[in-house]
């Protein structure tokens, strides 16, 4: 298991953000095939990271987030990015196959309803038009406000 995968989403997206803006200051390889570095905060701050790829939950970061706990912060994230780039590249895969998937989704459903509206007369169409807005204005309503019908 990598470290993109163990990582929580939002790590990983903040990580793929501060490599992409060179925010990792440092990163040297200790003799046991760790890693040592300095990575730049969203303040002035800058916080040091103890990276091991091989046991990603070893890794270690003084920033407030992650500091004596056994998170995985961006700040981890963002210098394995810097020792294996490759896995920033998964990771950017991983997240276009799903967008693009939703966009196949998205465009089977509209020729779906599309369809069905051509065989449809302009009463039927209207009819179904208003009770659509209808059902879309009552989810957005118990979205906003919850269920209180049980
Ligand atoms: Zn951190």
């Amino acid at each position: 298991m990598g470290m993109i995968d163990i990582a929580s989403r939002q790590s990983v997206w903040r990580g793929l953000d501060y490599y992409k803006q060179k925010k990792v200051l440092s990163c040297k390889a200790n003799e046991d095939g760790t890693y040592e570095g300095d990575v730049a905060g969203s303040d002035d701050k800058k916080y040091h990271v103890h990276l091991d790829m091989t046991h990603p939950r070893k890794s270690t970061c003084d920033c407030p987030l992650a500091n004596g706990k056994r998170i995985i912060c961006k700040h981890i994230v963002a210098m394995s990015f810097c020792v294996d780039s490759s896995e920033a590249d998964r990771f950017k895969k991983e997240k276009t196959n799903y967008a693009s998937e939703e966009e196949e989704r998205r465009a089977k459903r509209y020729d779906r309803y599309m369809k069905r509206a051509k065989y449809m007369s302009k009463t039927e169409l209207r009819e179904a038009y208003v009770e659509a807005m209808i059902e879309l204005e009552e989810i957005h309503r118990t979205e906003k406000y919850g269920n209180n019908k049980g």
